[in-house]
């Protein structure tokens, strides 16, 4: 029997449209790989749903990437909000830009902002998809394909692919590109988290760049080892 290993991420996206129809989407931050899971997916089927996370901290640039989609191909982009009630009182007890202050006052950020909107809405999912690939980052490196996570499908259909292939295919199909590329950005996410880089450095070295660790991730697909501290509790040392 095929494995979902050996499918291509065409494949899998196809398989995934098939078989969970609206109770599947691709979630985007609009990074390289994302647009290249929207394009794929999209020439499957124009009905695929997209939905982003918008933290309320992201640039401007990755307002204009999500116009630029939703005209080149004409699909309804979901907007997922934070609920201002949590951020309304994470701001007033720490202040707008708590994620300087600490580890743990980043991940409660993070949380706030990213994890928890995306949990709720998942809620409504079988299955959704990612651009994460192995490449990325050591944390990355073990990513299957296909996965079960927290009670839903998770797929990964660019896992296995390499930055040279994921520009490739951006270059023959033509697919539009988040405008902080070229401005040497190399990962992106909230607009006071994310630094461009110099050529040849790690890609995600320009993400909450003031950390001293290894596990640079959000939350929203690793679990990360600190857990935030309460809103309004004691905010740790840095
Ligand atoms: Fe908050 Fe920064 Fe995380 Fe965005 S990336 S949710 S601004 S800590």
């Amino acid at each position: 029997m095929q494995s979902y290993e050996d499918l291509t991420a065409s494949q899998t996206l196809a398989w995934a449209l098939a078989t969970f129809r609206d109770f599947f989407a691709i979630a985007t931050s609009f990074q390289k790989e994302g647009m290249v899971v929207i394009d794929l997916a999209a020439r499957i089927s124009s009905a695929v749903r997209v939905f982003t996370l918008d933290t309320g901290r992201l640039p401007e640039e990755t307002c204009r990437i999500m116009e630029t989609v939703r005209t080149r191909y004409g699909i309804t982009i979901e907007v997922v909000a934070p609920d201002r009630e949590e951020v309304e009182r994470m701001v007033a007890a720490h202040g707008p830009n708590l994620f300087y202050e600490s580890i743990e006052l980043r991940q409660m950020c993070c949380e706030i902002r990213k994890v928890r909107p995306l949990a709720r809405k998942l809620r409504g999912f079988q299955a959704w998809a990612t651009g994460l690939r192995r490449e990325q980052s050591a944390t990355r490196a073990g990513l299957p394909r296909v996965e079960q996570a927290d009670g839903r499908i998770k797929i990964n259909p660019l896992v296995d692919w390499t930055d040279a292939d994921v520009d490739q295919y951006i270059r023959l199909h033509d697919v539009p590109v988040h405008p902080l590329y070229a401005r040497g950005y190399a990962s992106i996410g909230c607009a006071p988290c994310t630094r461009a880089v110099l050529s040849g450095d790690d890609p995600r070295s320009g993400r909450w760049w003031w950390e001293q660790n290894d596990r640079k991730e959000c939350g929203i697909h690793f679990d990360v080892s600190l857990r935030p501290v309460r809103i309004g509790g004691s905010s740790g040392g840095r």
